[in-house]
């Protein structure tokens, strides 16, 4: 060891945010995560919002949200109205900044299904309040992340069905060709504003269907050629 590179720390640092990868025993390193906001115009106008006017925006969720499918998430605190969002979670495997739609795809180490677990009454509050989404997007175990497909095994994905049941009754259906932002698009406006990252996620945004979860809802998802992802909604956490 190069004694020159060894750092030293007052205590030990966490460990590293990751999310598995299908048909591998190695993870993948979470840097951030960014969300886009109101995606799918059906889900913009649930949200009573007009989604032809709008350019994309984003927010952000710590990277030690992320869970693992197969988890058994705790109701969080301060919320009586836990909302699913089923979403297209794109990786990165490489940085940049500005760069086109085109060189965009040179980033993508792959897809997941994710799901943007979000306190919608934090959120509409703030959002009405002209406040911080932070509260009500980027709480503990709130972004829920299925193992990651490579590209080179699914290849640029333009159009897929994408779905989550609560209890076996579908809420949410749709295709991933009705995003309003593509991921390649998506992708190039984050690296406008600042760099992306080798190990940034980007949860693409949700369909229409968005509704609440009580303690002890069985959560299934998926999206055409990324497999399922699968969630219980635990007692509240005791702190
Ligand atoms: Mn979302």
């Amino acid at each position: 060891v190069d004694e020159e590179l060894t750092m030293d720390f007052v205590f030990a640092p966490p460990p590293a945010s990751s999310v598995a990868v299908y048909g591998d025993t190695r993870r993948f390193p979470v840097r951030r995560i960014f969300c886009v906001g109101r995606n799918y115009a059906a889900h913009a106008r649930e949200m009573g919002r007009d989604p032809e006017r709008e350019p994309p925006f984003f927010f952000m969720k710590p990277a030690d949200a992320v869970v693992d499918s197969g988890a058994v998430v705790p109701y969080p605190a301060q919320t009586e109205n836990l909302h699913h969002e089923i979403e297209l979670v794109v990786a990165l495997k490489k940085g940049g900044a500005n760069v086109t739609p085109e060189g965009a795809r040179d980033l993508v180490f792959g897809y997941g299904v994710g799901i943007d677990l979000t306190r919608r009454d934090l959120q509409l509050q703030a959002r009405d309040a002209g406040r911080p989404w932070d509260w009500g997007k980027g709480f503990d175990f709130s972004a829920p992340c299925a193992p990651l497909h490579r590209i080179e095994e699914t290849g640029w994905l333009q159009s897929g069905r994408i779905w989550l049941s609560v209890d076996g009754v579908t809420r949410q259906d749709a295709d991933i060709s009705q995003l309003i932002w593509n991921v390649a698009e998506v992708i190039s406006a984050i690296s406008q504003s600042m760099r992306v990252e080798a190990g940034d996620l980007i949860f693409t945004g949700t369909p229409e269907g968005v509704g609440a979860l009580a303690p002890g809802a069985e959560v299934r998802g998926g999206i055409d050629r990324l497999g399922e992802i699968a969630l219980t909604i635990g007692p509240p956490a005791s702190r």
